[in-house]
């Protein structure tokens, strides 16, 4: 199984980490070129979105990847991953991928005192750690957009098909179930083809 990971700007190393210790190939995504490979899957990590934005565009990634997600490939974006994939952003004139078809708050909890841990119920998990780090949060979804976890009404989890959208960072914390499950989605639609 080969998973690429957006690695222009951000926490794809830990994403890396946890992927491969759970016995997938990672392909580090930060050129063109980079998309040869066979993907089964694409991580889109924390980080700045803006930033990612801008790199995604000026390294002519945005339209392929889109591409790949449109067609099906799975996706688990956590994070700034989730303000690309969002359909809306409130507060922030740009769409990126825009296949999720959720409104997404940036910086939902504030800037500075937006970092927090908490545990909350997952969907298709059970109870989860999440740690956010001036994470978005989930203000509308879209037709057939599953929510998969919510924390004090505001929704920080959501399944669309075959993309993951998560407001929280999974790769920070030592549960390995949320990839597990993003694995399990990949080989599905492996098998599928
Ligand atoms: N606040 C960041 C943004 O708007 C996201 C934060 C994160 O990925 N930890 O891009």
């Amino acid at each position: 199984m080969q998973i690429g990971i957006l690695a222009v700007q951000g926490a794809f190393v830990e994403h890396r980490k946890k992927l491969e210790s759970l016995g997938a190939e990672c392909i580090e995504l930060r050129k063109k070129s980079d998309l040869k490979h066979h993907l089964d899957g694409l991580v889109l990590p924390g980080g700045e979105s803006t930033v990612q934005g801008k790199l995604l565009l000026e390294l002519d990634l945005l339209q392929p990847l889109k591409q790949m997600i449109e067609q099906g490939t799975p996706v688990l974006a956590t994070c700034a991953g989730l303000i690309l994939l969002a359909e809306r952003l409130v507060n922030d004139p740009h769409v990126y991928f825009g296949t999720l078809p959720v409104t997404v708050r940036r910086n939902g909890y504030g800037r500075q005192l937006g970092s927090f841990y908490t545990v909350q119920e997952m969907k298709e998990i059970g109870s989860v750690s999440m740690t956010f780090i001036r994470a978005p949060y989930i203000e509308k979804v879209g037709e057939n957009v599953e929510i998969l976890a919510e924390h004090e009404g505001k929704i920080v989890a959501v399944r669309y098909g075959m993309q993951f959208g998560l407001a929280f960072h999974p790769e920070l914390d030592e549960d390995n179930r949320i990839h597990e499950l993003f694995l399990s989605v990949c080989e599905t639609a492996i098998l599928k083809i």
